[in-house]
């Protein structure tokens, strides 16, 4: 059952099986968390407890658990941004053309296969009205015996204002049987009259042991490359599924010899990585946000002299920097990245940021010794 895994989390879920089994449970949740965390995963795995006909719930086989697993079943509403293609106020899918029909289709494919997916559907900004309206034509309807209907509105914040006074109004009357779920990364940007109709939920980050982990299982890599992907994506399943498409282990290369270069005193070459990481690594803002985490990453566990075993990374190399330069001031090199990764995203020019970063860098890994 590929929809309701939840990778890690157990204690959220622990949570959520006592709710749903409390009597207590609330007809509108909101869950929110940063991306890659498994919300909507979450929303999924609750959706089919709810109707769940075994035992132990999600079962994955009865017939119900079958039908969520493939989106079709009945009790269940999945609300998404949706390209607007028409002006009417009721159908979300008018004037939507056969082909882009069939890549919304295939986008919630991949949904059904990785919940931690991201539809990608052109021009789907927001959440507009129509999918309410057509929320609110069926949902007053009776449900079929023994079931429990499930709303689903994925990232929530996407909402417009009208979509949302309608939400508004479904909630304050909510038809009975009825259990709404309100996936986003932004709580605070759905309206208060919203929020205030439900109960909001806080899905944690995931460590980055456990995306790891996840990576070496799933994508087969070795243990560094997967580190390196889960340490930069920050706790972000998704985003390390993705940087894992990549070849990541030449930052490595690059943080090492740019290291060795300072350690040596020797300019050239530092300059000489910095027109690398220019003219070859650097050249998507991503990249250089990625670089410059990778680099904080590692002065981190320098600072934590993190012992050897607990990350493949680079144990050796935090030791020898710890050697090299025993009076590093690694909150101001740490602070120094900070600030050229913000100068960066403000698109200051690259070359110079990361001289001046790096020429920065000489003197606090000095530190105190420094005259
Ligand atoms: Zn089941």
């Amino acid at each position: 059952m590929n929809l309701f895994q939840l990778i890690g989390q157990e204690e959220v879920r622990l949570k959520w099986d006592k709710l749903m089994n409390s009597g207590r449970f609330g007809h509108a949740h909101i869950l929110s968390g940063r991306s890659g965390t498994g919300k909507d995963s979450l929303a999924f795995y609750v959706a089919a407890s709810l109707n769940c006909q075994s035992e132990n719930k999600p079962c994955g086989d009865c017939r119900s658990c079958r039908q969520f697993q493939n989106l079709e079943h009945p009790a269940l509403q999945l609300i998404f941004a949706m390209p607007r293609r028409s002006a009417s106020h009721t159908d979300p899918f008018a004037g939507i053309k056969e082909g882009e029909m069939t890549t919304i289709n295939a986008e919630l494919a991949k949904k059904v296969q990785w919940p931690y997916y991201h539809l990608q559907i052109d021009g789907a900004n927001d959440i507009r009205i129509a999918g309410v309206r057509k929320l609110r034509k069926d949902i007053y309807l009776a449900n079929d015996p023994g079931t429990t209907r499930v709303i689903i509105i994925l990232r929530a914040h996407k909402l417009n204002v009208e979509a949302a006074n309608a939400l508004l109004k479904i909630l304050e009357e909510p038809p009975a049987g009825s259990v709404f779920l309100l996936t986003t990364e932004y709580p605070e940007r759905l309206p208060d009259t919203i929020r205030s109709r439900c109960v909001t939920h806080h899905v944690p980050d995931l460590s980055w042991q456990l995306i790891r982990d996840d990576l070496v299982a799933k994508k087969g890599l070795d243990q560094v490359q997967a580190e390196i992907c889960a340490r930069i994506s920050m706790g972000d399943l998704a985003a390390a599924h993705r940087y894992a498409e990549e070849d990541n282990t030449f930052w490595l290369d690059r943080i090492r010899n740019t290291l060795n270069a300072l350690a040596r005193e020797d300019f050239v070459s530092v300059y000489q990585q910095v027109l690398f990481l220019k003219d070859k690594e650097l050249q998507t803002d991503e990249s250089r946000q990625q670089f410059l985490s990778l680099l904080i990453l590692f002065f981190r566990d320098v600072a934590l002299k993190i012992p050897a075993g607990e990350t493949a990374l680079w144990a050796t190399q935090a030791t020898q920097v710890n050697k090299l330069f025993p009076d590093c001031d690694n909150r101001a090199v740490i602070k120094a990245i900070e600030r050229t990764k913000d100068a960066l995203a403000r698109k200051v020019h690259l070359q110079l940021a990361l001289t001046a970063l790096f020429f920065e860098l000489r003197k606090h890994l000095r530190g105190k010794t420094q005259v």
